[in-house]
């Protein structure tokens, strides 16, 4: 691996943070707080929150089993995607490389921030190998992007290519594993400590069924971690969105249970969609959705939607030809799908 200081844009090694009220008084006991020019009344919202998010860090730690300073916090997974461009990433002279296809947000964060990115077709199976992704990187390549279960595609990567693209990687590995709770796939935050080029992203919105809190994770070594934290909004987190996750860390068993059931209901779900007329093909899945080939998805998409059902029509993404990508709902959602289905003509 390269050094952190070559990887990271000279502007941001450098910068000096802004330095908030909240952030200057850390944390100690305190009773009167005329530091932040708030109004005292209009309790308990008037307060700005923990820019470092203390408590909820403390609480994710122990149910990640990773170390605090090795945890950022942001607004949803799509304020991580952006920071690591932003990090790492000088418009117009760096690249990032990604698998195709992917999630959507990688290309447009690139965009956004004018960097340069090159998509490596996965095979037919939609594996990647560690060697393509290689090959399509040069020495201005930071970043290089995976994604674990793959969206669209549902299905885990293989781990030994990711093992083997970390360790043979100059630059930074990106690993989302959104849906890695609905995988038997180990995550590899258990590798963090192995790998200093290595971060993950993970998130509330899919498995802890809290995608309107805007809430996600990135693990990574606490040296990358202290750059995201430099150059994020100060209060990126609202308090809302902290005491939200709070509960529902509180509430670990249950989503537990949610996540054993929807597996369960993928399960039923695809048995019953392979027996449609319409289905040509359903590709195997790791996570709480699957792509499924169909003989028309353009048709079968606009005749769901006159049903009042939203699946994701995928035609036009690569390698998803004729694909819809369906969302494991609930046992009646998932009856209401399927009866519709069968009347399709
Ligand atoms: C849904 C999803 C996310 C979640 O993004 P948030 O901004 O945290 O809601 C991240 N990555 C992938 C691949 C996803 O499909």
């Amino acid at each position: 691996m390269k050094t952190l200081q070559e990887l990271t844009r000279p502007t941001i090694w450098r910068l000096k943070p802004y330095s908030s009220a909240r952030d200057e008084y850390n944390g100690a006991a305190a009773s009167v707080f005329l530091d932040a020019n708030e109004n005292p009344y209009n309790l308990p919202h008037n307060r700005y929150p923990d820019p470092m998010q203390r408590d909820l860090k403390k609480e994710l730690s122990k149910i990640k089993k990773v170390n605090l300073d090795n945890i950022f916090l942001g607004n949803g997974s799509d304020e991580a995607i952006d920071l690591v461009f932003r990090a790492f990433c000088e418009p117009r002279i760096d690249n990032v490389v990604a698998i195709d296809p992917t999630y959507g947000m990688y290309q447009v964060c690139a965009e956004v921030n004018d960097v340069e990115y090159r998509k490596v077709l996965l095979d037919e199976n939609y594996q990647f190998t560690a060697d393509k992704l290689l090959a399509a990187a040069d020495e201005h390549t930071k970043l290089i992007f995976l994604c674990s279960p793959n969206n669209p595609t549902g299905n885990d990567l293989l781990r030994s290519e990711i093992e083997k693209l970390i360790q043979n990687f100059e630059g930074l590995v990106v690993l989302d594993e959104a849906y890695n709770d609905f995988s038997e796939a180990p995550s590899f935050l258990e590798e963090l400590d192995k790998y200093p080029n290595l971060i993950v992203f993970q998130t509330f919105s899919k498995a802890w069924g809290c995608a309107a809190i805007r809430l996600g994770m990135a693990f990574a070594s606490s040296d990358i971690i202290g750059i995201f934290s430099k150059i994020k909004y100060p209060y990126n987190v609202n308090e809302l969105t902290q005491k939200q996750a709070m509960e529902m860390l509180q509430r670990y068993e249950e989503i537990e249970r949610w996540i054993k059931m929807l597996k369960e209901a993928r399960e039923s779900l695809e048995a019953e969609f392979a027996q449609l007329p319409c289905t040509v093909k359903i590709f195997p899945s790791d996570a709480n959705f699957f792509l499924a080939r169909v003989t028309d998805a353009v048709k079968i998409y606009s005749y769901l939607v006159s049903k009042g059902i939203i699946v994701r029509n995928r035609n036009s993404v690569s390698l998803c030809g004729n694909c819809l990508r369906v969302t494991v709902g609930t046992a009646e959602e998932n009856e209401k799908l399927i009866e519709a289905l069968k009347l399709y003509k």
